[in-house]
């Protein structure tokens, strides 16, 4: 069998289509339980590999019940190929209200933290775990953080970034896959899902508003994240 790229390989498992792999073992490998359509939504994400139609997919999504309180999607914004990719939790209303992440108070603080890194928002990547707002800003279900989070594996599978920050506990929970306090994540360099791509975990932004004796924390938190760029 046809050795299969990393890129292919994160579609393949963003999509939840098995692939055969030497290295897993036999008790790891998932059968797929997927409807016949679901298959075909899947299949069609993964052969119409293309940033443009996962854009149209995600703002039409209705997968879970978010999308009938939301006012639009928020997909995620700044440069596709970018080497820093930052991951908040959920939209608030500011950026259900715009369609784009981080664009409220907590927003104006990670602009300012991008800043402090010698970037702007323009030169990095900016999503969420969740596209879609979740009403009066409650914690997002699990539920909602599984029919999402093939959109989120897709983009990064996209972007290639070469560092992750996940910020807050949410996000950081979400994608190091525990339930870990924050405390305990932090100063940790991570991998996100089986990639080799490093992740590394801050306070959000909006913790931080709250907060501010921790951004010196936060800041630790990024040097760390630009010392793991610069040594990959
Ligand atoms: N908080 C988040 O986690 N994401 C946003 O986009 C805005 C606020």
């Amino acid at each position: 069998m046809e050795r299969l790229t990393h890129r292919q390989r994160a579609y393949l498992s963003a999509m939840e289509i098995d692939v055969w792999d030497p290295r897993a073992t036999a008790g790891s490998i998932q059968s797929a339980t997927l409807g016949d359509e679901r298959v075909r939504e899947k299949m069609s994400l993964v052969s119409g590999d293309d940033w443009g139609d996962l854009k149209r997919r995600v703002a039409q999504c209705a997968r879970c019940e978010l999308h009938a309180t939301r006012t639009q999607t928020v997909f995620g914004v700044g440069d596709e190929k970018a080497d820093w990719m930052f991951v908040g939790e959920a939209p608030g209303a500011e950026e259900d209200r715009q369609g784009l992440p981080f664009v409220g108070r907590a927003g104006r603080l990670l602009t300012a933290m991008i800043f402090a890194l010698g970037m702007t928002r323009e030169n990095v990547y900016i999503a969420n775990v969740l596209k879609c707002r979740p009403p009066n800003n409650r914690d997002p279900m699990g539920e909602e953080v599984r029919q999402c989070e093939s959109y989120l594996h897709l983009q990064v599978s996209h972007v290639q970034p070469k560092i992750i920050v996940a910020l807050g506990r949410f996000a950081a929970q979400s994608l190091v896959k525990t339930t870990r306090p924050i405390s305990k994540l932090r100063t940790e360099v991570f991998n996100y899902n089986d990639t080799a791509i490093p992740l590394v975990v801050t306070y959000h932004p909006a913790y931080l508003l709250r907060n501010p004796l921790d951004k010196r924390k936060a800041w630790q938190d990024l040097c760390l994240a630009k010392k793991v760029l610069n040594t990959t």
